[in-house]
């Protein structure tokens, strides 16, 4: 069996359209344009490759894009100041901080300081509280982007084996808990978890989110099963470039799974687009709309 490719830059471009169709509506009936607030403290580059890449996803879909960019010494009080005055800005929907942030901040406190109603990366303990509990909940993009790629590819996941590997705030636990109120039979790994191949083997359902590359092989994965690689390594290659690996050894996969998504071009172009989703989503919220379906 050949897997077929799960075609994630085709899926995000089908919901960018989407939300950019719903941003139009929702200037033409009612007003307004739902704004993006982007805080990037100190100068990473890969931080600033996503802050730009984000502003740029959002301006295209005709979401507002505001970008505050604070220098590495930026002390918690003032980045706490800045979130507080973007809670009460009344053009800006969503705020996202971007992590990692420099070691005198604590990024627990800084999360807990973005209004819940505003949280488009999901992660303030509310919104957590809710994603668990079955409330409406903003929902962190990476997973939510991964559920609707095994959406697309499998229709209804109900009584599906599925695993998780890799157990963050930000992936492994929201995946885990998108997957349970899908109806599936969850397992969240982890690096103590005993005997991982095992594990894998069971599952109709492997999503990798341990950030190691290639640990998944391709003899541990169950004939048929549906693969989410969220994994990205960046490792050396030829003539001093690198590579983009996934947590899955995506030959070897490729030969077992029914369906499995590439790295690069598979869980990658999601996030932002879920992004963007969540920020029309908390546009409309915020102002007592139902919003599209999206
Ligand atoms: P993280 O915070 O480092 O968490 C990694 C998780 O994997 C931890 O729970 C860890 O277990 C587990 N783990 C590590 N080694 C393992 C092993 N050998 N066997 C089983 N579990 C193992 O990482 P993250 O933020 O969730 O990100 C995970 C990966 O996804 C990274 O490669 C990241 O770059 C990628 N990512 C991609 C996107 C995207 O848009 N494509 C977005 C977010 C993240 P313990 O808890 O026991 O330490």
């Amino acid at each position: 069996m050949v897997a077929r490719l799960i075609d994630g830059r085709a899926e995000a471009a089908a919901l960018r359209a989407r939300v950019a169709a719903a941003a139009a509506e929702l200037k033409a009936q009612h007003g307004f344009v739902p704004g993006l607030a982007a805080v990037l403290v100190g100068d990473d580059p890969a931080s600033d490759i996503y802050v730009r890449g984000k502003g740029k996803a959002a301006i295209a879909a005709g979401i507002a894009s505001f970008e505050h960019r604070l220098p590495a010494s930026t002390s918690e009080r003032h980045l706490l100041d800045l979130v507080l005055r973007l809670n009460n800005d009344p053009a800006i929907d969503g705020i996202l901080v971007q992590l990692p942030l420099p070691p005198q901040i604590a990024p627990q406190r800084v999360i807990e300081t973005v209004d819940p109603a505003k949280d488009v990366d999901g992660f303030h303990p509310q919104n957590v509280g809710r994603l668990w509990s079955g409330g409406r909940a903003l929902v962190p993009g990476t997973p939510y982007g991964c559920l609707m790629l095994l959406q697309a590819t499998l229709g209804s996941l109900a009584g599906a084996e599925a695993v998780v590997i890799g157990r963050s705030n930000i992936v492994g636990k929201p995946m885990a808990a998108l997957l349970l109120a899908e109806n599936c039979t969850v397992t969240l790994a982890h690096s103590k978890s005993r005997d991982l191949p095992l594990i894998v083997r069971r599952a109709d359902i492997v999503v990798a989110a341990a950030g190691r590359a290639e640990l998944v092989r391709g003899a541990w994965i169950k004939p048929g099963a549906t693969v989410i690689d969220v994994g990205t390594t960046r490792l050396p290659a030829e003539g001093g470039k690198t590579r983009l690996v996934g947590d899955v050894a995506f030959a070897e996969a490729q030969a077992v799974a029914g369906a499995i998504t590439p790295v690069p071009g598979g869980v990658g172009p999601m996030t932002i687009a879920c992004l963007l989703r969540n920020t029309a989503i908390a546009a409309c919220r915020r102002r007592g709309l139902a919003g599209p379906a999206l």
